[in-house]
Order: structure tokens, then sequence, then C-alpha cells
């Protein structure tokens, strides 16, 4: 999965990709979410969007020297206040929740200069407190502590078949909760109706997402064969269709727009989804997208109503992800199994999504 993502490479891997004429010939300067470099920085993909230059039947030819990018994969090191490893539970080499990678992660953090990791914390601390600031001029602020501690609280409600309604239904309403506590915040959001528009409301959200002409930037689902699936709307209808190394693509299923419905989840599902909540509402990561829309919307609403909002976003994105795998599984009910594939279909997305904080 990670060889449908382009590398880019850091400045002591440039140097050695330039002073060899094969690996030079990789380079390019086309990144895949549009920019154009001054110079080569990363590495060209096959057919424009397939696999990587490198990939050989699923192989990597050049895995003695593959970049740090590359290599770091499933592990996303993140950066707000703290440095945080995050799994990529997209990936299907993933089990154990990923609690098997934490050596590795540590080895990961261990192989970065130290001087160079303080450099990016305190790059990235400064950048929190710069939101903070201006969430506290705003009236807006929550700390990650009570935000963490609300959304915790529930999880019980997002073990129900309508609580993702209800978490959306809440945020919606732009409660004023600055100082209500967390039972009473839980008690509010339980009695809140769901919207009535769900379907539509997931429909739209994941037409507009999928809706881009160029293949490499669309989701990827890696399925229990590893094919590639790629996902593209058009024309009121979403083709799945499955990608080759080469960047030949082969449709597999097209659907109407209209019978792409949320399909009904079972109680085994439920309990996927709600432990994913959890693992969302752990990730720094999550935080930092939370407080970049905030910050996008112009610190117009409370960070914890902005943070309860994108959390019902999300796990209503995914549930409409799994519905439309079930579609092109045949199934029309999302059980556990399904449900685990659709957080493999999404979870990528969903570490991709702008935040405050740093990647590298
Ligand atoms: S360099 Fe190797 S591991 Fe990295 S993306 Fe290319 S083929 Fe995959």
């Amino acid at each position: 999965m990670c060889c449908l993502c382009q590398p880019e490479l850091s400045d002591d891997e440039l140097k050695i990709f330039e002073s060899d004429e094969y690996l030079r010939s990789s380079l390019t300067r086309e990144h895949i979410d549009g920019r154009r470099t001054a110079k080569p920085t990363t590495i060209k993909l096959q057919g424009r969007w397939g696999a990587c230059f490198f990939l050989k039947n699923r192989r990597c030819s050049i895995n003695e020297i593959k970049p740090r990018f590359c290599r770091q994969f499933p592990i996303h090191i993140h950066m707000m206040k703290r440095v945080q490893l995050n799994v990529n539970l997209s990936c299907r080499g993933v089990n154990d929740k990923g609690g098997s990678l934490k050596s590795y992660g540590r080895s990961l953090l261990q192989s970065i200069p130290e001087e160079r990791l303080q450099n990016y914390l305190a790059e990235s601390k400064r950048v929190s407190k710069e939101f903070e600031t201006r969430c506290s001029k705003a009236g807006i602020f929550q700390s990650a502590e009570r935000i963490r501690s609300v959304a915790t609280q529930l999880l019980p409600i997002l073990s129900e078949q309508d609580g993702i309604g209800k978490i959306l239904g809440f945020a919606d309403q732009e409660p004023v909760i600055r100082d209500a506590s967390e039972d009473e915040i839980a008690s509010l959001i339980d009695a809140t109706a769901p919207p009535n528009d769900l379907n539509r409301m997931a429909k739209q959200s994941n037409y507009d997402q999928f809706e881009l002409e160029e293949v490499a930037r669309l989701p990827v689902y890696v399925d229990e064969e590893l094919m590639w699936n790629i996902f593209q709307s058009k024309d009121g209808r979403i083709n799945c269709m499955v990608l080759e190394e080469n960047g030949f693509l082969e449709l597999r299923k097209s659907l109407d727009m209209n019978e792409a419905d949320l399909l009904p989840l079972d109680s085994s599902a439920i309990e996927e989804f709600s432990n994913y909540a959890r693992t969302l509402i752990g990730r720094d990561q999550f935080l930092g997208y939370a407080s970049h829309v905030c910050h996008t919307h112009e610190y117009k609403h409370d960070l914890l109503t902005v943070y309860l909002g994108v959390l019902g976003t999300q796990l209503l994105d995914l549930w409409w992800r799994a519905s439309l795998l079930g579609r092109v599984f045949d199934q029309s009910e999302i059980d556990a199994w399904l449900a685990l594939e659709g957080i493999r279909a999404f979870d990528m997305d969903c570490l991709d999504a702008p935040t405050i904080g740093s990647l590298i």
C-alpha cells in the first residue's frame, strides 16, 4: 500500500539518489498533491498513478536503500506538544492494533538525530501555543484533557445504533457547553435526535471526496487478496476499479450513487466502530485535525463542539465507506468483518487529514 504513496526524499537521501544514474532516473519534481518543486525531490509513479518506479512484482527493488518514508510505514510520527507514534490501520500487515510495532517505532525515533527531533518538537509546540492563544482570545478554548475526557464519556453512546447520528445532531446545534460537566454533555447528546438526512449527508460528503480526476490522490483499499481498489465518483456514479502496478485500471463495480445508502450495522460492527472512535480520541493527530478545522472556521465555534462534530463526521464517513464495501462484496448488513475492512479502507485518509502539528 505504501508503494502507491509517492515517497519524498530527505536531503541526505537525495544526495545518494543523485549520485547514481539509475536512481537519478526515478526522480521527479511533480508531486501527486499538485506541487511542482524547483528540483526533483520525489520518486515517480509508474504510468502517472500506478506504483512507485522501484516496485517490481510487488517487491521493492531497492529494499536496502529505500527511503525513510518507506521504512517508516505503517507508522506515522506526529508532533504537537509531544511526539506520538500512530499506526496506519489501513495496512494489512498490522495486527494486534499495531501494539507489536512499539519497539520498531521506538527504533525509528532513535534513528532521527536528537537535535533534529528537538527542533521539530520546538516548532510544533510553538504552533500549538499560537493556536491555543488564538482560541483563548476568541473565548473558545478547551483543554486537550477535557476534550478527550468528554469524548471518552461518549463511547457508550457510540455503542448504540444511532450514536453517530446523535453526536452529529448535537454538534450541528452549536450548543454552549463551555462549563457543562462531562456527564451533562453526555446526557444532552444522548437526548439529541439524529439528523433526518444522515444518508444524504454521508453520500454527499463522500461523493465529493472521491470526485478527483487525479487517480493517485483517490482513496485506496487493499482487499484480502491484496488487490488495490480505487474509488472514484463521476456523473452520479461511484466506480470501484482495480489498480495494477503499471497504472492500468480495471472496472470492478459501478454503483448508482442513489443506491449507495448506509447499510445497517449489527452489534459487533457497532463495537468495532466504537473501538475505532477510542483510537481516534487517543491520537494527537486527530486533535490536531479538529484544531485545523477550528482554524479554517476562523475560531468562531467552541473547540470542543468542533471536535465532536469532526468525530461524528469521521465516523459517518467510515460507516459509509464500510457500506460501500458491503455493496462491492454483496453484503446487506455491516458485521464485524466488514466494519474492520471499512476501517482499513478509511484510516489512511483519516491519518492524512490536515493537522495542527507536524508529521515527520
Ligand atoms: S522505494 Fe521501494 S518501498 Fe519505497 S515506495 Fe518505492 S518500491 Fe515501495
